[in-house]
């Protein structure tokens, strides 16, 4: 029998992440990604300056605004948003070349991004995290002391905006207890696959 090629890799599934700025998907995320090693975390360009401890190439690629519009004039990325006075944005090669070899990637953006990621990629899967409450979320920005109360008071504005919308999202999820959330989500995602 004569050898056959080896058939590709079934493309990988992208998971959009999206939730007010301090709902806690980040920690929700670092655990998820230790429970389903599957999957890989999109690592964005950002101009915000860096936080004590935030690692370039690992939490985001840090750069300033006019090399940030030159990825967006290039098609750079695959979406892209200004949010809190500072623009985000998703590398489109590496995102491509991980679901092309059949690895699942998760994005964690915010709303316009997410709106632009259905858009063009449909099948993506999107979930939204809310906090059990709005004062919760003051009080767990305010706690983590990285941001100034302007900052803040930025990110609750922009909460409320994004809270509103998570109806358009395939799935929410309430993050009260992190653990009970974290099941939640893998759940959500192994019930997918
Ligand atoms: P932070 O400054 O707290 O790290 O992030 C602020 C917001 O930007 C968060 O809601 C985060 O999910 C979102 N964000 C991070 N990376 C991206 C990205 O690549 N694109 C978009 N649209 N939002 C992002």
């Amino acid at each position: 029998m004569p050898n056959l090629p080896a058939a590709p890799p079934s493309p990988g599934r992208l998971v959009v992440i999206t939730g007010p700025s301090g709902v806690g998907k980040g920690t929700l995320i670092r655990r998820l990604l230790k429970t389903c090693p599957e999957f890989r975390l999109s690592v964005s360009a950002t101009t915000r300056a860096a936080r004590p401890g935030e690692v370039e190439g690992t939490d985001y690629f840090f750069m300033d605004r006019p090399r940030f519009e030159a990825l967006i004039e290039q098609g750079q990325l695959l979406e892209w948003a200004e949010f809190a006075g500072n623009f985000y944005g998703t590398p489109r090669a590496p995102v491509e070349a991980q679901l092309h070899s059949g690895q699942s990637v998760i994005l964690e953006i915010e709303l316009q991004g997410a709106r632009q990621v259905r858009r063009c990629f449909p099948v993506a899967l999107s979930v939204f995290i809310l906090p059990p409450s709005l004062e919760v979320l003051r009080q767990r920005l305010e706690g983590r002391g990285q941001d100034s109360p302007a900052a803040v008071a930025a990110r609750l504005q922009a909460a409320v905006q994004e809270i509103a919308a998570a109806p358009e999202f395939d799935r929410q999820i309430t993050n009260d207890d992190l653990e009970v959330s974290l099941s939640h989500l893998v759940a959500i995602l192994r019930d997918q696959s």
